[in-house]
């Protein structure tokens, strides 16, 4: 009999639970979690117009049943519900219940959910004992790391934290939310223009402050209805082969397939290095399409990113390195688009001056009360708050090289533990590293494009798969791109 723990109740930690729950063999299931709550970092927020940025059919915590969500919605197999893009608030209900319901398959016992911080992994010959804040250590057999991501993407200019500036690490921060409660009419910094950047614009603008969006790109995402219309026309692995061939293929042969879907879509401009429109032009002009329902390339490129998420491990490190550069600006823009209401509000924010938004060549500067606005040459305005939505780093942990795994300190800022180093551990030291796993966001930079829910789900339901089938065990650090599917947006 197994004993297994897991590290952190977010998406990840909550999929592996769900997952690893149904083996035969387990006695005795825990989760650790170092804040209290469940459901880790994207999904705590209070304002119900943050919404998913993926759609029901894709947030299913179970890889062998897609319509678990939809279900807990309280929809049907059949049901609409799964094309619909739900607050963020309801995902976090969801696997909050998920996990405080969870049973063992084998012997109906509870899962545990201890509120403790894990700050030392020791590895055994026999299993791993961890310690935690209460200094006890606990004993298991197995333990799988879904700690997420901690260290942010920090931009020039910032380099270190103070507690006297007010800066909040995303627009779901609580935080945050109470700063512009308390804070009417202030001036607040957005790192990002992606769409964690847009839900941060939303509570800054609700609460009758300016906003001011900082990106390297300086680019909004497009605009969705709020449904994904009707099937796109099947891509096919053949097609998607043949584009493979070459970045260029590659940028002509989606231009063209998508030019079916719609004209403001398929123009060959939008695939290249940069749009040569401003923010607010663009966002108008990405209004009316949607507007008219021509959103039908989120489809399509849902169906690609899946066809891309199996396929280009099959290619050359190389090949797949040169279109990955070639489309990632593409799919952050496409993949994630923002709900109409939204892109409306910040077309009028735009139009009345309570929302600007810059790009490279502007850069923010901590002053000694407030943030710094700068732009070429000179400071631009302060800023009353900053807040981080612009992606995350890999995990502090850190590995000594021989047995232990430690949390880093706060102020450390390069991440300890990323996937590279884990596999040159491997590599290095010529036997893999036992009894330790990975799920998630932690493990971030193995996927070709995308990282979701899905991802960790399809990993959690690999996870259970290895350990299902005994495999010899080994340092696991994420599943192959190949053996994995995840869908982020369906057709069917
Ligand atoms: C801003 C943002 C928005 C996103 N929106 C979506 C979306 O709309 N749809 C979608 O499909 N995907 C979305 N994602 C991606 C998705 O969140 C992740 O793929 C997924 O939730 C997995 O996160 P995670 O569990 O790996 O990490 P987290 O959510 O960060 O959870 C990690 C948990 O581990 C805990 N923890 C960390 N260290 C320790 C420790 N030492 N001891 C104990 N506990 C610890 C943390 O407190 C946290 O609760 C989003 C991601 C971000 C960052």
């Amino acid at each position: 009999m197994t004993r297994i723990a897991i590290i952190g109740a977010g998406g990840s930690g909550t999929a592996a639970a769900l997952a690893l729950a149904d083996l035969p063999d387990v006695e005795h299931l825990e989760v650790f979690e170092e804040k209290g709550g469940i459901g880790g970092e994207a999904f705590d927020t209070p304002d119900q117009g943050h919404l998913c940025n993926t759609s029901v059919a894709g947030m299913s915590l179970r890889a062998d049943d897609d319509f678990h969500f939809s279900r807990w919605l309280g929809g049907n197999n059949n049901s609409p519900l799964q094309e619909q893009f739900v607050p963020r608030q309801l995902y976090r209900n969801y696997l909050r219940s998920s996990l405080e319901n969870l049973r063992l398959g084998n012997s109906g016992q509870q899962v545990n959910i201890t509120n403790e911080k894990v700050s030392k992994i020791f590895i055994r010959d026999t299993g791993v004992a961890l310690v935690g804040s209460s200094q006890n250590p606990h004993e298991f057999d197995e333990v799988v790391l879904a700690p997420g991501l901690s260290a942010l993407n920090r931009p020039s200019g910032i380099t270190d934290r103070s507690t006297s500036l007010r800066e909040y690490n995303s627009p779901y921060d609580p935080g945050f939310q109470r700063f512009l409660q308390e804070h009417p009419g202030s001036v607040v910094g957005v790192l990002g223009t992606k769409l964690s950047a847009i839900d941060a614009a939303r509570s800054v603008l609700a609460a009758s402050s300016r906003v001011v969006m900082v990106s390297p790109s300086g680019q909004l995402p497009a605009v969705r209805k709020e449904n994904p219309l009707g099937s796109p026309f099947p891509i096919g692995i053949r097609r998607f082969k043949d584009w493979s061939s070459s970045p260029q293929r590659f940028c002509q042969g989606l231009s063209n397939y998508l030019a079916q879907f719609g004209e403001n879509y398929g123009k060959s401009e939008l695939l290249g290095e940069r749009v040569e429109e401003s923010a607010s032009s663009q966002l108008r002009s990405d209004i009316v399409a949607a507007s008219e329902g021509k959103s039908h390339w989120q489809l399509a490129v849902g169906e690609f990113v899946d066809l891309a998420n199996e396929h280009w491990s099959e290619l050359s490190s190389r090949k797949m390195f040169a279109l990955k550069k070639a489309i990632y600006r593409w799919i952050v823009r496409y993949v994630s688009a923002m709900p109409l209401e939204n892109a409306i509000l910040l077309d009028l924010a735009f139009r009345e001056g309570s929302l600007v938004v810059h790009g490279s060549d502007h850069f923010i500067h901590r002053g000694d009360k407030k943030f710094e606005l700068h732009g070429p040459g000179r400071k631009i305005e302060e800023l009353d708050a900053l807040v981080w939505a612009a992606g995350f780093k890999s995990s502090n942990w850190k590995f000594d090289g021989r047995s232990v795994l430690e949390l880093a300190g706060d102020d450390e800022e390069v991440g300890a533990l990323p996937v590279s180093r884990r596999l040159a551990v491997e590599r290095s030291s010529g036997k893999p590293l036992p009894h330790i796993w990975a799920v998630g966001n932690t493990t971030r930079g193995r996927y070709p494009i995308v990282n979701a829910i899905r991802t960790s789900v399809l990993q959690a339901h690999d996870l259970k798969s290895r350990f299902l089938a005994a495999a010899p065990r080994r340092f696991y650090c994420t599943s192959s791109a190949s053996s994995t599917s995840h869908k982020i947006l369906r057709g069917e």
